[in-house]
C-alpha cells in the first residue's frame, strides 16, 4: 500500500496536480476517519478523495467508502458509482484498474464487440467492475463476458475459449500457455511476490499469468510489472481531472 500511495502522489505531481497524503495512526477511530472524510468532502480545493485499503480491523471499510461524496469518489467504489457503472451511466467513476484495462484494449486497437471475454476473479475492485465495463454496449464493450472465481469448475475450459482473457486472481503464474487460446489477448492484472534468491531484494514480482509460456500463444500480452499497474494510476488521474471539471461546472 505504501508503494501505491507514493506512486499515486508522484504521478499527480508529474501532471501538475496538487496531491496530499494524510497518514493516520493505526489507532485512529472510525469516527475520526469519517470526520476527516467529511472535512475533505467540504473542502472546495479537493476534487478527489481516496482511502487506501486495507484499513485496520476496527474500521468498517464500507462505512468509510459510503461517506465519500460520490462526486469525489475517484476510486469508483461508492455504491452510487458502482450502480452507475452497471446501469451504463457515464457520469460516474469506474474503478481505476478495470478502467485502465479497458483503456489499454482501446489504445492497442483490440476489437471487443462480439468477442468472448473471460475475466478470472470477481472482486469488487477488479473482476466485477471489469465484467460490467466489457458487457456495456459501445466502444470498448459489447463483449460476451464470462466471470470465473474459485468455485468455477474446469477453469481452463473457460480460459481456452477467451478471445480476451483478463486475469485478476492474486495467484502467481497460475494461467499457463496451454490454458490460452492461440491468438488471444491476455491482460494480467495480478501482482505477486515470489521468492527469488538471485533477485537483489530476495523476491521478484510476477503476474497471475505464466508470462514465458503465455507469450508463445497470445497475440498480445501485458507484462508484470509495467502493464496494468501504470494504467491504474493513469485512470486515477483521469478520474480526478474529470471530478475537478464536474465540480467546477
Ligand atoms: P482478490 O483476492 O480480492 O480476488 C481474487 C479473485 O480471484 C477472487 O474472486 C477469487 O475467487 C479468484 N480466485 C482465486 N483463486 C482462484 C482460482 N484458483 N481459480 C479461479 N479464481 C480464483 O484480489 P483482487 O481482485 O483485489 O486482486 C487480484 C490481483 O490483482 C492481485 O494480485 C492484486 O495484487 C492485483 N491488483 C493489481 C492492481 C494493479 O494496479 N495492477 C490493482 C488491484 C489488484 P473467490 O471470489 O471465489 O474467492
Amino acid at each position: 500500500s505504501a508503494v501505491y500511495v507514493r506512486s499515486k502522489g508522484k504521478a499527480s505531481q508529474e501532471v501538475g496536480m496538487r496531491s496530499e497524503t494524510i497518514h493516520l495512526p493505526a489507532t485512529t477511530s472510525q469516527n475520526e476517519l469519517l470526520a476527516l472524510v467529511d472535512r475533505l468532502n467540504a473542502d472546495t480545493a479537493v476534487h478527489g478523495i481516496l482511502v487506501q485499503m486495507p484499513l485496520p480491523k476496527h474500521i468498517d471499510p464500507s462505512a468509510v467508502i459510503r461517506r465519500i461524496t460520490p462526486e469525489k469518489d475517484v476510486d469508483g467504489f461508492h455504491p452510487v458509482n458502482v450502480g452507475k457503472l452497471l446501469i451504463g451511466e457515464r457520469d460516474g467513476f469506474a474503478p481505476c484498474t478495470p478502467a485502465g484495462v479497458q483503456e489499454l484494449l482501446l489504445r492497442y486497437g483490440v476489437e471487443t464487440a462480439g468477442r468472448e471475454a473471460v475475466v478470472v476473479g470477481r472482486s469488487n475492485i477488479v473482476g466485477k467492475p471489469m465484467a460490467a465495463l466489457l458487457v456495456q454496449p459501445g466502444r470498448g464493450g459489447d463483449c460476451t463476458v464470462t466471470v470465473c472465481h474459485s468455485r468455477t469448475r474446469s477453469l481452463a475450459e473457460h480460459t481456452r475459449r477467451a478471445d480476451i482473457l483478463i486475469v485478476a486472481m492474486g495467484r502467481a503464474e497460475v494461467i499457463r500457455g496451454d490454458m490460452i487460446k492461440p491468438g488471444a489477448v491476455v491482460v494480467d492484472v495480478g501482482i505477486n511476490r515470489v521468492e527469488d534468491a538471485t533477485a537483489p531484494r530476495g523476491y521478484r514480482l510476477v503476474g497471475d499469468v505464466h508470462f514465458e509460456s503465455a507469450k508463445e500463444v497470445a497475440s498480445l500480452i501485458t507484462p508484470v510489472p509495467g502493464g496494468v499497474g501504470p494504467m491504474t494510476i493513469a485512470m486515477l488521474l483521469r478520474n480526478t481531472v474529470r471530478a475537478a471539471h464536474a465540480l467546477a461546472a
